[in-house]
């Protein structure tokens, strides 16, 4: 028996949320699973790239994704590392651990995806490398969860990668954290200088629940003006998190950089590193309430909002967004608008979209064209670049990989193709991401 070769039925490779569900879903629907990460712990960009909050998933009175995200938030709460929507990248790190170790699908980390090894249409096995080891993995089915679209990409799959007229990807973002903030000071400057934030923001802050604090302006050109701030920095916007003192800022602006290249990737972390310095400096040099803060830390990796999508069967419009469209085969649903952080010649984009309606998603979404047993969600899944822009927040792509992690079991278990498996079947194992309409 060869010691480097193994053999499940679902194979998953990239830990991030999408990842987590997919893996869990499957081996939960009886399946053997294998989640393949290349950090050594799961979360993706909810943990190493310490995004937070999770964005909007909701309509009027009605959550449009239950599962296993709200048995995350659950945990996360329980770890007290959740408020309101906004969480601590350790309790999801932790939350998403115990969840994997119930569902007993086997976490491979600190292992790298390497090579996919197909027979026609069909992937029999996938390559990784752990600290120059290399192992061979079999599956009957396949998800692709890497945000990169790694196993589509390796094993020579369809996929396009950026804007398809310019192929510009959005702006990278390196989070951070910083404590010893006073929130009574620092919200009652915002207050009063409502013209120099974002005219979406509001003003009834309540110090018990997350607050969302964007713009800054003035205060930021003149900080650029004087040389102590990047030019590419439009504005601070960070998120409090609760009694701690604390907020998480999504404020770095790193510019015509490609997230899936290694010497892109390597200046990205440098002046992401760099603005959040400037930024610090700024806030206790500038901004009231900001005197004694401090930097906590920041995020492992660069933020990454977009690099390839898969092409599959159908691939998502903004057309299919804005109009709210329904599918019979849908298999997730979201209300989040279309988010685009743009190029410095590019206008940014965030759409609002009706508090009473949602739009779906289609399975074909998630099958990879030209490929027998390949699936993807989360941020590779297909759609054009402005779908995608709607699409790729945590709690859809948490959705996403709970259905692709049901529909890979329910092909396994009934020995049939992705393909083959009765969309009925696959949307009762998912009821509580879907429509009422279907199951009346
Ligand atoms: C700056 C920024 C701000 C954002 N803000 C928000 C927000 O406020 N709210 C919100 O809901 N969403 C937000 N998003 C979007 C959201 O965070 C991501 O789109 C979502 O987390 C993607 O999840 P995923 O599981 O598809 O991919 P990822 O989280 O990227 O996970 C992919 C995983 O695959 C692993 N991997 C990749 N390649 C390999 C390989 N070859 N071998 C092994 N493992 C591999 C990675 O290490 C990673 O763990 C933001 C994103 C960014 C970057």
């Amino acid at each position: 028996m060869n010691q480097n070769k193994f053999s499940f039925d679902v194979v998953v490779a990239g830990g991030g949320i999408a990842g987590i569900c997919a893996a869990i879903k499957a081996a939960r629907e009886g399946a053997s699973v294998v989640l393949i990460e290349q950090y050594g712990f799961p979360g993706g960009m909810s943990t190493a790239g310490m995004v937070s909050p999770f964005m909007k998933h909701s309509i009027d009175n009605e959550i449009l994704v239950r599962g296993i995200f709200e048995e995350l938030e659950i945990e996360m709460r329980k770890r007290e590392g959740m408020i309101d929507n906004g969480f601590y990248a350790s309790a999801f790190r932790s939350a998403a651990f115990k969840l994997l170790k119930d569902a007993k699908v086997k976490v491979l980390l600190h292992a790298l995806l390497t090579r996919v090894n197909r027979a026609g249409d069909r992937i029999e096995s996938i390559n990784v490398v752990v600290f120059g080891e290399e192992f061979e993995i079999e599956g009957k089915v396949f998800i692709d969860t890497t945000g990169d679209a790694q196993i589509v990409y390796s094993g020579n799959f369809p996929w396009i990668k950026g804007d398809e007229e310019t192929g510009k990807l959005q702006a990278l973002t390196l989070f951070f954290r910083m404590g010893g903030i006073n929130f009574n000071r620092a919200l009652e400057y915002v207050k009063n200088h409502k013209e120099d934030f974002f005219s979406w923001m509001t003003y009834d802050f309540d110090l018990n629940k997350i607050i969302s604090v964007a713009g800054y302006f003035s205060i930021v050109k003149k900080a650029i003006e004087e040389k102590r701030l990047s030019e590419d920095i439009n504005y601070i916007f960070y998120t409090t998190l609760p009694n701690s003192g604390e907020a998480s800022f999504n404020t770095s602006n790193i510019l015509d950089l490609d997230g899936s290249t290694s010497f892109d990737l390597t200046k990205a972390e440098l002046i992401g590193r760099e603005q959040a310095w400037q930024v610090v400096r700024v806030l206790q040099n500038d901004v009231p309430g900001f005197e004694n803060s401090y930097l906590i830390e920041t995020a492992i990796q660069v933020g990454v909002r977009e690099t390839r999508r898969a092409i599959g069967d159908y691939v998502i419009t903004e057309d299919d967004i804005l109009s709210c469209k329904k599918f019979d085969d849908s298999i997730a649903r979201g209300s989040y608008g279309i988010d685009i952080h743009g190029q410095k010649d590019e206008q940014s984009r965030l759409d609002e979209m009706p508090e009473n309606d949602f739009y779906e998603i289609p399975v074909r979404s998630l099958i990879v064209r030209d490929a027998d047993n390949l699936l993807v969600a989360g941020r590779c899944l297909s759609a054009t670049r402005k779908a995608h822009g709607a699409l790729r927040i945590m709690p859809t792509s948490a959705a996403m990989g709970e259905a692709c992690g049901a529909l890979a079991a329910l092909a396994v278990k009934n020995n049939l193709s992705i393909r083959k498996v009765p969309v009925q079947k696959l949307q009762e194992r998912i009821k509580h991401n879907l429509s009422k309409r279907f199951f009346v």
